[in-house]
């Protein structure tokens, strides 16, 4: 095993930087220095910070959507797994919304908690690779440094999202899909064991054979019953090369036809859809994006591409090394971060599709869609991925036995480019959420899509009675992530502010 040094090491020792000294649960409101009432309580000494200053609870009132924003109250820098738990505990006694904040790569204030405790993750960031495969992380973690741990061992996590700088925490708590899904699940498929902090502030390990209902719960769970806090990862051999290939196609029709003979033979080890506007105004073109991975014999290309219906000639075929190909997106995530365009409004909409229902829906939706409405940086990915390889039971998807996930993930810049206001895009994420519900559909929830508890339900179906009960069991304060607006909102039990 190897531990790697992690920003945890350099935090200085019990309650450094402890800004805060106290809760008044009377008016509810943090006392900081020397205030005094008769009625508040000591907050916990920690090993690392908890800031209520105002650089760093705006920070946590922010988001890759820039849509909401709920400002918490405080902001935790845990120096170890005991703040979390410890301010959990705290935050459970009094009643006070908590929310872990990975990457901040939600888009509709998900991590966020009005007037709450915001939990950042990054400090907890250690890496441990086991010889057997397997690799434990801190849930705080990103995946590009898990990767970068593990490639020189041999090994890969089987699945990695398209953007590698999402935390470990984040992703499983949502589901984390990738081009690799169809032949290995989503990342919370290739998860052994978790250590978890719950709501109540216990720390807790769990696997499939140990608190089954807890580790069932924390997985895609949207972090309602605990703050995962470290996960054991199932590992597979990293390839050295791949094959990357992009096909073109001038319908989705013609894009899915040739999706389906892939995902059905498994002829490339990675394969993804996406669609762009076509530069002569003409509509959208559709590509597949597809890899073939390896270590020293190329494969073939011919045989690859045998059967496949692509506009001929139109066809991009390189080889990049494994990282640099899992690492495609940072040159345009730079350029995007350079001219701004990142830091836009990002009301996103993802759906899960039946797959005998997503060429017609998907040729309509994209029919009416223009750049005003997903903004000139705007990205649609349309991919398969099996049913029956995806186990968690929180990660709802349709009951089909091949699915699509279909993003429309918009990008409103109201002063560059003509899109169209953030309020009409929500309206629309809510009406095209309708119309692919009606067919079966389910969201992949990391967007912007307006819903109330009762569609949380129906998104749960038989699965929200696992959720309640594990949400009852394990946060029985109910403090737990509101900003996902599953649950009605911790109820105190003082006298009114
Ligand atoms: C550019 C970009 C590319 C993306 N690409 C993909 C992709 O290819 N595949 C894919 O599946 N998704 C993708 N996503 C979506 C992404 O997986 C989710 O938004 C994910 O939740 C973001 O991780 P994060 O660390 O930023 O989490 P945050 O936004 O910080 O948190 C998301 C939710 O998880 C909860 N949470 C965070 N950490 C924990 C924890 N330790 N314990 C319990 N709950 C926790 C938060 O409270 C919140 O409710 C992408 C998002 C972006 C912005």
């Amino acid at each position: 095993m190897r531990l790697l040094p992690t920003r945890r090491d350099f935090l200085s020792g019990v309650g450094a930087g402890a800004l805060v000294t106290g809760f008044d649960p009377v008016t509810r409101s943090w006392l900081a220095g020397q205030q005094a009432r008769p009625q508040a309580v000591p907050v916990p000494r920690l090993k690392g910070r908890l800031l209520f200053g105002k650089a760093a609870r705006s920070a946590a009132a922010d988001d890759f959507g820039h849509i909401v924003r709920h400002l918490p109250w405080a902001v935790l820098e845990p120096g170890d797994v005991g703040d979390i738990a410890v301010m959990l505990r705290f935050c459970s006694q009094h009643r006070i919304p908590a929310a872990p904040r990975g990457q901040g790569h939600a888009t509709y204030g998900q991590a966020q908690a009005l007037g709450g405790l915001v939990i950042e993750m990054s400090p907890l960031d250690a890496i441990s690779v086991g010889a057997d495969g397997t690799a434990t992380v801190q849930a705080g973690a990103r995946w590009s440094s898990l990767l970068r741990a593990v490639l020189p061992h041999g090994w890969t996590p089987p699945v990695l999202t398209d953007y590698l700088e999402l935390s470990v925490g984040g992703t499983l708590s949502v589901g984390g899909i990738g081009g690799t899904s169809p032949h290995y699940g989503a990342q919370v498929d290739n998860v052994l064991e978790l250590e978890v902090v719950t709501g109540a502030g216990r720390v807790l390990a769990c696997s499939p054979a140990s608190r089954p209902d807890l580790f069932q719960a924390v997985l895609s769970g949207l972090g309602q019953c605990a703050v995962l806090v470290s996960a054991t990862l199932r590992l597979v051999p990293a390839p050295a090369h791949v094959r990357h290939f992009i096909l073109y196609y001038p319908t989705v029709d013609a894009l899915t036809a040739d999706q389906w003979l892939v995902q059905a033979d498994g002829r490339f080890s990675f394969a993804e859809g996406e669609a762009e506007l076509n530069p002569d105004g003409t509509g959208w073109l559709y590509y597949l994006e597809a890899g073939a991975y390896y270590d020293s014999v190329p494969p073939d290309d011919q045989k690859l591409l045998a059967g496949l219906h692509f506009e001929p000639g139109k066809q991009q075929i390189s080889t990049l090394g494994y990282f640099a190909f899992l690492d495609r997106l940072a040159p345009d995530v730079a350029y995007l971060q350079s001219t701004g365009e990142w830091y836009d409004p990002h009301p996103w909409w993802n759906m899960f599709l039946p797959g005998s229902v997503t060429s017609s829906f998907v040729s309509g939706v994209m029919a009416g869609l223009t750049e005003a409405g997903i903004g000139a940086s705007g990205v649609i990915l349309l991919y398969p991925l099996r049913r029956g390889l995806l186990r968690a039971p929180l990660l709802r998807v349709p009951d089909e036995p091949v699915i699509f996930l279909f993003s429309v993930l918009r990008t409103a810049a109201p002063d560059s480019g003509g899109a169209l206001p953030v309020p009409e895009l929500l309206r629309a994420n809510r009406a095209l959420f309708d119309q692919g519900r009606a067919l079966g559909g389910y969201e992949y929830p990391i967007g912007s899509i307006p819903v109330t508890q009762a569609d949380w339900r129906q998104h749960f179906g038989p699965e929200f009675a696992l959720l309640a009960a594990a949400r009852h069991r394990y946060d029985p304060a109910g403090i737990l992530t509101p900003g996902q607006g599953i649950f009605p909102p911790a109820r105190w039990h003082g006298s009114a502010p």
